[in-house]
């Protein structure tokens, strides 16, 4: 039961201060006359004296009410005061946050909502006050945050949290987890519920984008087996075939010569592979890819890299452009720029067809030495080009795809990043791609 309330409060103090007075008073009063009694015996002076003594009574009453009363307001005023300071403070903190900070009543509609909810349902605070909280959560939530609601107050929750999605007026819905505390009577019955709402999108987004790579990176286990497997049979095959001495009896030296040059070129794709799921490894480990930087002849790194390629691909046709401002020695890796180019090439002539050019070249400018390659195959469309540096990205995941570990391009990134420079992407669907590595002109030591 609640305490029966009285008009005013009991205040010993001013029941203390009162009494005192009281008494003195008291005592004054009936001493005074008899002492002036004692002391004035002329009756005209003792009636002076009296009134005297009267008018002195009044003015001490007077200071002391006076006192009394100005301390009271003093007292009151600062109470005041400090009472909206206090307000003021918890105002700034519940308008100046970032959150969502609403209340509402026992039929769920809103008696309270801060700046920040006002300006995320995109309404005026009068016209939110009454409206039900409910309407802003979205259609495929609600449900699920009634089920919640109706669990709660059965089981008289003190406080509890749920994510949903909140809807403005604009359509825009965002996901938002709140923690939610609600008010009983003493008699049980639902009061109010406070609710504070964090906005969760980025959290989500970074959530998406995990379970996404997570995704990728199971994929890229079995591509990797599946990628491994390939030379590994055809090793195995070439080296059943020559082992055969009967067999082998039936092809003459050259076509000999051809399966060794297969299984050395199967053996180098595993070489590749092996070096490259190893590169990821160290990057898993928070490692950088370690870069050898001196002064090297880049356009003999591509001139090499082209020429296996010729070699390798002999029905493709790949041209080298190489113009004399580009033979000067200039600072990279030319192992990993070797890696690098190896990639752009082999993107290349996968993702063209027979008749398609190949192109491979630099360009020199005043501070920065540009190395391309470019095909007229299939292209990228913008969404497959925006990701084709993340790890394990292949725009073609089926069963069918061209064979890829999807890491190539994330290497190449990061080996061209650590000599200071940036890849650039153009392509067209239909109409094929250019890959350059930019790299800048720096003096070895600089960078
Ligand atoms: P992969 O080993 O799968 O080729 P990369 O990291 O080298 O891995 O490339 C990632 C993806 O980028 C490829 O799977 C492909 O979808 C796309 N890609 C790269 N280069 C080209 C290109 N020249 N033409 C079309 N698509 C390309």
């Amino acid at each position: 039961m609640a305490p029966p309330r009285f008009p005013f409060q009991f205040n010993s103090q001013a029941a203390n201060t009162a009494g005192i007075y009281a008494l003195v008073a008291s005592l004054w009063i009936f001493f005074s006359d008899r002492v002036l009694a004692l002391f004035v015996t002329d009756l005209d002076k003792l009636v002076v004296m009296q009134t005297v003594k009267g008018w002195f009574f009044v003015a001490v009453t007077t200071a002391l009410v006076y006192g009394l009363v100005h301390r009271h307001i003093t007292r009151l005023l600062q109470t005041e005061a400090s009472l909206q300071a206090s307000e003021e403070r918890y105002r700034e903190v519940v308008e100046g946050t970032d959150d969502l900070i609403t209340q509402v009543d026992a039929n769920g509609c809103f008696t309270f909502v801060n700046r920040r909810a006002i300006n995320y349902f995109g309404l005026s605070t009068d016209d939110c006050i009454g409206l039900s909280a409910f309407s802003f959560v979205h259609p495929e939530d609600r449900e699920r945050t009634n089920a919640w609601f109706a669990r709660c107050l059965t089981a008289r929750t003190d406080s509890d949290s749920i994510e949903n999605r909140q809807v403005a007026r604009s359509g825009e819905s965002r996901p938002m987890l709140w923690t939610v505390n609600f008010s009983y009577s003493p008699d049980g019955h639902l009061q109010a519920i406070r609710s504070i709402g964090r906005d969760i999108s980025e959290r989500k987004l970074a959530e998406q984008a995990l379970h996404e790579h997570l995704r990728m990176k199971s994929e890229f286990i079995s591509t990797a087996a599946h990628e491994l497997r390939t030379p590994l049979a055809a090793i195995m095959g070439y080296t059943e075939l020559l082992l055969d001495q009967g067999v082998m009896d039936g092809f003459d030296p050259r076509q000999k010569r051809e399966f060794l040059v297969t299984i050395e070129e199967r053996a180098e794709d595993l070489n590749r592979i092996v070096d490259e799921l190893l590169d990821l490894s160290r990057i898993e480990a928070g490692q950088k890819i370690a870069l050898d930087i001196r002064p090297c002849n880049l356009s003999d790194v591509i001139g090499g890299v082209v020429d296996d390629f010729r070699t390798r691909f002999p029905a493709r046709t790949i041209l080298l452009r190489i113009p004399p401002q580009c033979r000067h020695n200039c600072c990279a890796d030319p192992v990993r720029m070797r890696q690098v180019i190896a990639n752009f090439l082999d993107n290349a002539v996968k993702y063209s067809s027979l008749t398609g050019e190949i192109v491979a070249g630099c360009a020199a400018q005043s501070d920065v030495c540009r190395i391309y390659v470019s095909d007229q195959g299939i292209g990228m469309s913008p969404e497959q080009k925006s990701r084709i540096f993340d790890q394990f990205y292949r725009a073609d995941t089926s069963d069918t795809a061209i064979g890829g570990l999807g890491l190539g391009l994330s290497l190449a990134r990061q080996i061209i990043e650590g000599h200071g420079g940036w890849i650039e992407v153009e392509s067209e669907v239909g109409r094929g791609s250019t890959l350059t590595a930019v790299l800048p002109q720096l003096q070895c030591g600089e960078g």
